[in-house]
C-alpha cells in the first residue's frame, strides 16, 4: 500500500518538467549539430527549484526503500543514483578480470529488440567537423513516436531530461548491465520503476543533440560504454549469445579512446609555418600532415590543425 501510493506521488512529479536537469553528460554523447532549445525548459523560476528540492529528498527516502528490496545489482555497484546518468568512477585499466554475466535463461529471463530500424551511425570514432570524437553508442533509424523498449528486465534508475542525451532512459538490469536510450519525444517510465524485457519506455524522437528522429543505444558495465553490436545482432535483432564475458576484449576500443582524447589542436596564426608548430608542439611536419590528411605544407591563418 505505501509502495503503491509512494510510486503515484513519484510518478506525478516526475513527469513535470522540473525534472530537467543540470547537465554533465556533453562529453558521452555527440549526436551534435544544433541544440533543440524547444523543449528545454527554463528550471530557475523559484517554484520549480522548490519543487526540485521537494523531489531530491523524495528520491532520496524511495532509494532507500529500493537499497534493500528492487535495486539490481547492489553488490557488483557502490550505490544507485537517480539522477546523475554517469555517476561511476570510471577505472580503465583496472579491467583484468573477466566476468560471465546471463543474458537470458528460459522463458522468464528473455531479450527484446529496442526497436526495430536499421543502424544509421554505429559505435566508434566519429569526424565531428575536423575534430575526431568518438561515439558510445548505436543509432538505429525510428519515427517520433515509435515505442521503445527495454531489451532486459531491469529498474529504472534514470528517466529524465539531459541537454546532450534529451529525453533519456538508464536501465540497470539484474545482472548489473546498464541500457541507455536516448532522443526520446516521450518518456514512459519514471526512475524506481521495475519493468520487463519488451516494455515500451518511451517514444522516440529527436530530443537533445540529434541531427533528425533516432534511438541512440548503449551497454554498459559499471559505467564503462562497450560495442553494443558484441551483443545485439542488429540485422537480426537477437543476442548473438545467452551470455557475456566482460573482460579486455570487450573493450578493446579503449585504446582509440584515449588516443581521440589526447588530441590536441591549434589554430594558425598569420605567418606560422608547418615547420614552426611542428617544432613548438615537439613534432614533425609530416607527422601533422599525416593527422591531418594534408598533402602540401601549405596552411592559412585561422585554419585548425590538429598537432597530436
Ligand atoms: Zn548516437
Amino acid at each position: 500500500m505505501l509502495k503503491k501510493s509512494l510510486f503515484l506521488l513519484l510518478a506525478f512529479f516526475a513527469i513535470l518538467p522540473a525534472w530537467a536537469q543540470e547537465e554533465t553528460d556533453d562529453e558521452y554523447e555527440d549526436d551534435e549539430i544544433e541544440l533543440n532549445d524547444s523543449l528545454v525548459v527554463d528550471s530557475t523560476s523559484y517554484d520549480e527549484i522548490q519543487m526540485d528540492n521537494f523531489l531530491e529528498d523524495f528520491l532520496h527516502e524511495v532509494g532507500y526503500y529500493f537499497d534493500t528490496a528492487n535495486v539490481p545489482a547492489m553488490n557488483s555497484y557502490d550505490g544507485w543514483d537517480m539522477k546523475k546518468i554517469h555517476p561511476y568512477e570510471q577505472k580503465l585499466d583496472s579491467i583484468t578480470d573477466s566476468t560471465l554475466l546471463i543474458l537470458v535463461e528460459g522463458e522468464d529471463c528473455f531479450f527484446h529488440p529496442p526497436t526495430v530500424g536499421n543502424i544509421t551511425s554505429g559505435f566508434g570514432v566519429r569526424r565531428w567537423g575536423r575534430r575526431l570524437k568518438f561515439h558510445y553508442g548505436t543509432d538505429l533509424k525510428l519515427t517520433t513516436g515509435d515505442p521503445v523498449y527495454a531489451v532486459f528486465d531491469g529498474v529504472v534508475r534514470i528517466a529524465q531530461y539531459s541537454k546532450s542525451y534529451g529525453y533519456v532512459v538508464v536501465v540497470r538490469h539484474y545482472n548489473g548491465l546498464e541500457t541507455i536510450y536516448a532522443h526520446f519525444s516521450k518518456l514512459l517510465v519514471v526512475p524506481g520503476m521495475s519493468i520487463r524485457a519488451g516494455e515500451p519506455i518511451g517514444l522516440g524522437g529527436s530530443t537533445g543533440r540529434s541531427t533528425g528522429p533516432h534511438l541512440h543505444f548503449e551497454m554498459r558495465y559499471k559505467g564503462v560504454a562497450f560495442n553494443p553490436e558484441k551483443v545485439i545482432d542488429f540485422n537480426t535483432m537477437s543476442l548473438r549469445s545467452d551470455s557475456l564475458y566482460i573482460d579486455k576484449g570487450l573493450y578493446d576500443h579503449i585504446k582509440e579512446v584515449k588516443r581521440i582524447n589526447s588530441a590536441q589542436y591549434y589554430k594558425v596564426r598569420g605567418g606560422d609555418t608547418l615547420g614552426h608548430i611542428a617544432r613548438r608542439y615537439g613534432t614533425s611536419v609530416r607527422a601533422i600532415q599525416r593527422l591531418n590528411g594534408m598533402k602540401s605544407t601549405r596552411i592559412r591563418a585561422g585554419q585548425m590543425i590538429r598537432v597530436r
